[in-house]
């Protein structure tokens, strides 16, 4: 603990799952930590106090990621709260499934809206704030790579991109010392994919580990690299998926 102390960081999509259990260990390891949201504004406030009862500063911020404006917005206005953005976490995904006659554009477009274009915004945005030492994290899925069912294409292949993003932009920032990585979780319980949901028993199959994670595990991770320790992994799409095979 007490790695990020004097950091400040912001996580999309912190209302809930992996992303509430990021913005709690950035904290917990002492950074001050603002958040965006869509529509949870009760469990976003609830978040706040929680954070704020550690000693810690939190921010909620409602930004749907899909509307750009909004994205440069909460990039902004943590900057005006905190001084400066250290950490930036891109986490706020959804997960469209269907089969291909299913899907529609609208679909198609919402996906990279959001789990993409998100990303470019926001990453665009921070950096104006960020001095060396900084760090990017997105949070992407082993599904970029593994696809064990039906219908997650939209899904996969915005996740792809994800990597590709990543990729790209480690080499613009290594000069600056800023590191960018995406890190790839498999099966966390969370209500996008709960461990006694319906598809559960099946992935479960696939796991060597047997289990799902819970989203601590992903965010013991995030945390590893937003730290001090971390500042030689750059453009790296590492998994935290249990050995999920596709
Ligand atoms: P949840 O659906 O449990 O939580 C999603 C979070 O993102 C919520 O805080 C939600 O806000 C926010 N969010 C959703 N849409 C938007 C939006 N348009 N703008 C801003 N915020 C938004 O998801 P998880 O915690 O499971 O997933 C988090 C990330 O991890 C996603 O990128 C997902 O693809 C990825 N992932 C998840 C896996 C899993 O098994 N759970 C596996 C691999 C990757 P609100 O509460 O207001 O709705």
């Amino acid at each position: 603990m007490n790695t990020l102390v004097n950091k400040t960081a912001l996580v999309t999509g912190g209302s809930r799952g992996i992303g509430a259990a990021i913005v709690k260990r950035l904290a917990a390891e002492g950074a001050d930590v603002a958040f965006t949201y869509v529509s949870a504004k009760d469990e976003a406030e609830a978040l706040v106090k929680e954070v704020e009862s550690t000693g810690r500063k939190a921010l909620a911020l409602q930004a749907n990621a899909a509307d750009a404006d909004a994205v440069k917005g909460a990039v902004d206005a943590t900057a005006a709260k905190f001084g400066k953005i250290d950490i930036l976490v891109n986490n706020a995904g959804i997960g469209i499934m269907g089969a291909l006659d299913q899907l529609t554009l609208d679909d198609f477009d919402k996906t990279f809206n959001i789990n993409v274009r998100a990303l470019f915004v926001g990453i665009k945005q921070a950096v104006k704030y960020m001095a060396t030492g900084g760090r990017i994290i997105n949070i992407g899925s082993t599904n970029a790579t593994r696809m064990p069912f039906e219908g997650g294409a939209i899904y996969a292949a915005s996740k792809a991109a994800v990597q590709g993003l990543t990729l790209g932009l480690s080499r613009d920032f290594g000069p600056q010392g800023i590191t960018i990585n995406n890190l790839q979780p498999g099966p966390i319980n969370t209500d996008m994919n709960p461990e006694n949901g319906p598809f559960a028993d099946f992935l479960r199959t696939q796991l060597p580990v047997g289990r799902y994670a819970q989203p601590d595990e992903v965010a013991a991770f995030t945390a590893f690299l937003a730290g001090p320790e971390a500042g030689y992994i750059t453009g790296a799409s590492l998994n935290i998926d249990g050995g999920f095979k596709g």
